[in-house]
């Protein structure tokens, strides 16, 4: 990570991003969400369920955790009037928008930009900060 914090990338001056909960990445077009096990737990306990229940009702395994599981229209079963377990969000989703795919070109940072209303205001990520959540959702 070192000699990856002394290139030059778009954001050296870093981002400022704050999620106003919209709801538009954790719905719409299919994607993966991948959960740890670990995560899974704390999920479990966050809504008070029996973690079978879980992963019964939420969850389908994927390569060496799970995946959520979606609504016939692309939503996350767990996007109901808002996320709802924001606090024990899995990683994928707490690192969001600072993914290598969103951040290899400015172009494409541009095109995220335009989906994502938290992104340009609010919190500011420093470049070190940037670096570290996007090598946090690199599984
Ligand atoms: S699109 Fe952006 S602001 Fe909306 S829920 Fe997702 S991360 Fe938050």
């Amino acid at each position: 990570m070192n000699q990856l914090d002394q290139r030059p990338y778009f954001f050296d001056a870093g981002i400022r991003f704050t999620c106003r909960r919209c709801g538009a990445c954790c719905t719409g077009a299919p994607g993966i969400v991948r959960v740890s096990a670990k995560e899974t737990e704390a999920i479990a306990v966050h809504l008070g369920e029996p973690l079978s229940r879980v992963i019964e009702t939420y969850l389908t395994v994927w390569e060496d955790g799970y995946r959520i599981k979606e609504a016939d229209d692309g939503r996350c079963l767990f996007f109901g009037d808002g996320c709802r377990i924001y606090p024990v969000r899995p990683t994928q989703c707490r690192t969001f928008p600072f993914w290598f795919r969103n951040l290899r070109s400015e172009a494409r940072w541009k095109a995220i930009q335009k989906e994502c209303p938290g992104i340009g205001s609010g919190q500011f990520y420093s470049k070190a900060d940037i670096l570290t959540l996007l090598f946090d959702e690199i599984p």
